[in-house]
């Protein structure tokens, strides 16, 4: 659920939006979790909002702050605002979009700003110096210190320094693993660790990867890892598929397309030609991962021999379903290595550890400093840190949400006495599901194209997620809201309505 809020004058910026996904145990029906937005409907509407990267917990909240301020500009790289067109595509929201790149500065209101390379596990992220007229402050975003990423491009040492040299107010530092000592593990050592995997005596039959949709870092290495093998990829998960789709278009992903076969097509192969990169290492319930543990998908079956390689860190709390999940793996016959039980690296964190957030905070030597990013304790463990590497005690500030962060021109940051509403908004998918659609078909309707039925289609969906529980059991309440929703898109008095005919089919 990062989201920040920057206040400069009458200039308000955000950095970030994003969402929680509770633990799969503790989800009783609750879908996901979003911040609750009501503070910014005082004060000045946020001009912007700045994005570091496309992980969920930093961009699904983007509808609902869209929803509120449909105007506000959404600032990202390239991969970033393509993962994001695309979600919000999905919910009828085709918002103004502004691309920028590392070290290409723009202004915004009283604020100046600068997007900087970082290495995470997503292509393209970045974190941003603010110029403000109480100094400069620098959001690392989620990072890493990676010196051989999968991608080349590095942590941008050079600018961090400059910009502490120029004198920097407040650092503002990612502090997911402030507990772990010691640096990450490089991309590149993973990618060598699963090609040895994968080319080793335990690949007898076919190698299922489960990883994170969006690690694009990791699909290349397993992708050049099969090239040699002779085994196609074959990718299940809506995640993983829209994402290297995406990557493979922008360039972020560099192999031919042919190394890929359809899921449809995949029982063309012997086991011994496929590597399938799925996801689901959560377990959670609807994943692809899931449904082959199960023999329920469509188009890939598992046998025994088969190699399954969890490439991903287990989220605590999944613990139970993960280990449900193997189990149901390993009955079938298959080998399944994971983090806990392989001698051979199979993932490697996206964020830095100890060294490396010292190495950061000694590059840009700010004057404050704020550990975002982590639970309390990590916050905790990562200011002192900060201290221990000479910023003084009374700049370190601990700040949970709605906390307000004062900042003036040569002057510590210090938390104000009061703080702004904040919350958690828990979104839930109980009742009846939507399991499909809604489709639309349109004709004899004027204005009708492609966006317009994208649009439609979203505020219906947007209706239909409005419903009551008890509603969404009840075919005429969800008719009417479909009708409502299909209807909205088009402008009241202003263009001729089209007249609705839903149809519901109950499974
Ligand atoms: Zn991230
Ligand atoms: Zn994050």
């Amino acid at each position: 659920m990062n989201c920040l809020a920057v206040d400069c004058g009458e200039d308000r910026l955000l950095v970030d939006c994003g969402l929680l996904f509770p633990s799969a145990e503790a989800a009783l029906g609750v879908e996901v979790i979003a911040p609750d937005l009501t503070f910014l409907s005082a004060g000045p509407p946020p001009r912007a909002v700045l994005l570091t990267h496309a992980h969920e917990d930093h961009v699904g909240a983007l509808p609902q702050l869209l929803r509120k301020f449909p105007d506000i500009a959404v600032v990202g790289t390239r991969f970033t605002l393509a993962v994001v067109r695309e979600k919000l595509k999905e919910h009828g929201l085709a918002p103004d979009l502004r691309e920028v790149a590392a070290r290409g500065s723009f202004g915004l209101g009283r604020i100046e700003v600068e997007p900087l390379q970082v290495a995470h596990s997503v292509p393209d992220a970045v974190g941003y110096a603010l110029r403000t007229p109480a100094g400069i402050v620098v959001h690392t975003g989620d990072f890493k210190v990676d010196w051989s990423p999968a991608d080349g491009r590095l942590l941008d040492v050079g600018r961090f320094a400059e910009l502490g040299k120029e004198g920097v107010s407040c650092l503002l530092s990612d502090s997911t693993n402030s507990e772990v000592a010691g640096s990450s593990v490089s991309e590149r050592e993973v990618s060598e660790s699963l090609a040895r995997i994968m080319g080793g005596p335990l690949a007898r039959g076919r190698i299922v990867v489960a990883m994170f949709g969006s690690n694009i870092h990791r699909v290349h290495g397993v992708v050049r890892a099969a090239i040699p093998l002779g085994r196609k990829v074959c990718l299940l998960g809506r995640s993983v598929q829209q994402n290297v789709r995406l990557a493979l278009d922008l360039g972020y992903l560099d192999c031919s397309p042919d190394l890929f076969v359809d899921p449809e097509a995949a029982d063309h192969f012997a086991p011994r030609e496929l590597v399938v990169l799925c996801t689901g290492a959560q377990g959670e319930p609807r994943s692809a991962l899931s449904r082959l543990a199960l023999g329920e998908h469509a188009d890939v079956r598992l046998d025994p021999g088969d190699l399954i390689i969890f490439s991903s860190r287990q989220i605590p709390g999944n613990e139970r379903s993960v280990g449900a999940l193997v189990n149901r793996l390993v009955r079938r016959g298959c080998r399944v290595l994971t983090a806990e039980n392989s001698s051979e690296l199979v993932h490697s964190t996206g964020h830095a550890c100890q060294s490396e957030q010292r190495m950061m905070i000694d590059l840009v030597r700010p004057r404050s400093f704020v550990p975002i990013h982590g639970e309390y304790r990590m916050l905790e463990a990562h200011a002192r840190l900060a201290s221990s590497a000479g910023v003084d005690k009374r700049g370190c500030v601990l700040a949970e949400d709605g906390d307000v962060i004062e900042l003036g021109p040569g002057a510590f940051a210090s938390k104000a006495a009061e703080r702004v509403p904040s919350g958690r908004l828990y979104l839930d998918s109980r009742g009846a599901e939507v399991v499909r659609g809604p489709e639309l078909h349109g004709k004899g309707v004027s204005g009708l194209d492609e966006r317009r039925l994208a649009q439609a289609a979203g505020a219906a969906r947007e209706a239909l997620s409005e419903l009551a529980a008890a509603e969404r059991t009840d075919t005429a309440s969800i008719e009417e809201a479909l009708r409502r929703g299909v209807r909205s898109v088009w402008k009241k008095g202003v263009e001729k309505r089209p007249m609705v005919l839903p149809v519901v089919i109950e499974l």
